[in-house]
């Protein structure tokens, strides 16, 4: 009985150091369940229309680009949710395979991480109430609470502008409900989630005057040879008008 017990020991051991060995790619890639090597998106599902959830369902631009890329590429896309401000740390450490979140280029990030060629542009809009705004123009920032979602482009212009009070929030949903709350003057924050949560949301707009113009593009740990292989689908979804099809699918006009 004990020999048995402990044959049976060794097969259980046996067969759990070959399947973390099989999940472990030369990348620390995982393979999923039909050995099909999966490449592992970080980001956060809070920012229509880039990536959201529908149901239980992560759907979006960012997430439909990710999935043309690695049926290009030969991979199967697992997309990981996390606060946004954990992306940078996860692709650096080699936790995620690469970033994907509306995540604009930078040269501050670009220390820590590489960038992809852009896939597309975007602008940094300053959210108002509708009536007796404080806030009228980019200038009238200088004078005014501010929410901004925590580690974002946003957060870094406004902490720059002196005598704005700048208030963080972890979703870009929770400053623009401060907003609606009268918690906040304004929120800054990326063109097209601002539409999004405009559409939402009764008694406020977007001001005509523009922030900040940006490029959002792919992040890789430093040095990773999937960036050039990324560049190469992108360049071909560009070419064959793929992307545009995608961005138009969720943004319309
Ligand atoms: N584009 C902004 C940035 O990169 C916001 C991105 C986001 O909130 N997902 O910081």
């Amino acid at each position: 009985m004990k020999k048995i017990i402990a044959l049976m020991l060794v097969v259980v051991l046996a067969a759990t150091s070959a399947f973390v060995l099989a999940s472990c790619g030369d990348n620390g890639n995982t393979k999923s369940e039909d050995n099909t090597k999966e490449l592992h998106m970080a980001t956060n599902a809070f920012f229509e229309p880039y990536e959201y959830y529908e149901g239980k369902k992560i759907v979006g631009i960012d997430a439909e680009i990710a999935e043309a890329i690695c049926d290009k590429l030969g991979y199967k896309l697992v997309i990981d949710d996390m606060e946004f401000d954990s992306i940078i740390t996860a692709v650096s450490s080699g936790k995620a395979d690469f970033g994907m979140a509306g995540m604009t280029v930078t040269d501050e990030r670009k220390k820590a991480v590489d960038f992809t060629d852009s896939y597309t542009t975007a602008t940094q809009v300053i959210i108002v109430p509708e009536k007796d705004s404080k806030v009228n123009n980019a200038d009238d920032i200088a004078k005014a609470s501010v929410g901004v979602q925590l580690g974002t482009t946003g957060d870094l212009y406004v902490s720059d502008v002196e005598g704005a009070s700048v208030e963080r929030f972890s979703k870009g949903a929770d400053a623009v409900l401060a907003l609606t709350k009268g918690k906040v003057d304004c929120v800054v924050i990326d063109n097209e989630p601002a539409k999004a949560f405009v559409e939402q949301n009764e008694g406020i707009k977007i001001l005509d005057d523009p922030f900040e113009n940006e490029d959002y593009a792919i992040c890789l740990k430093k040095g990773s040879d999937l960036t050039e292989k990324i560049n190469g689908a992108l360049s071909e979804l560009k070419n064959d008008g793929t992307i545009k099809k995608i961005v138009d699918k969720y943004i319309g006009d």
